[in-house]
C-alpha cells in the first residue's frame, strides 16, 4: 500500500474488524470503494494483491475454528504491519529510528 490515506483508513477499519464491531466484508467494500476513487491507489501496482491478501484473511473469520482464526489474525496483522500500519496498531512500541550517524569532523 502506497496510499497514506488508505493506510489510515484500513488501520481504523481493521481495528473495528478485530473488535468485531465491523463486518470484514464491510471493510473490504470500503477499501474497494476508496481505491475506485483514489488516483494514488489506482497507480499502485500492488494494491490488488494487498487487498486480496487482506480479504482472504479477514473474510472467513467467522467460519473457521478459533485456533486457525488466531493464526489468521496474526497473519492479517503481519500483512498490515508490512503495509506500514504497524505504528498505529503497536502504539506502545517506541520508535528506534534514531539517526545516529557519527560525523567525524577533523579540524
Ligand atoms: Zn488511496
Amino acid at each position: 500500500m502506497q496510499c497514506e490515506r488508505l493506510i489510515e483508513l484500513a488501520k481504523t477499519w481493521y481495528l473495528h474488524v478485530r473488535d468485531e464491531t465491523m463486518a470484514p466484508a464491510r471493510m473490504v467494500s470500503f477499501i474497494n470503494d476508496h481505491v475506485a476513487q483514489c488516483d494514488i491507489c489506482q497507480a499502485d501496482p500492488d494494491i490488488g494483491d494487498e487487498i486480496s491478501k487482506i480479504t482472504e484473511i479477514i473474510l472467513p473469520k467467522s467460519k473457521i475454528p478459533k485456533a486457525v482464526r488466531l493464526k489468521q489474525e496474526q497473519e492479517a496483522e503481519e500483512a498490515i504491519r508490512q503495509s506500514a500500519l504497524r505504528e498505529a496498531i503497536d502504539d506502545n512500541n517506541g520508535d528506534e529510528d534514531n539517526n545516529l550517524s557519527t560525523t567525524d569532523s577533523k579540524g
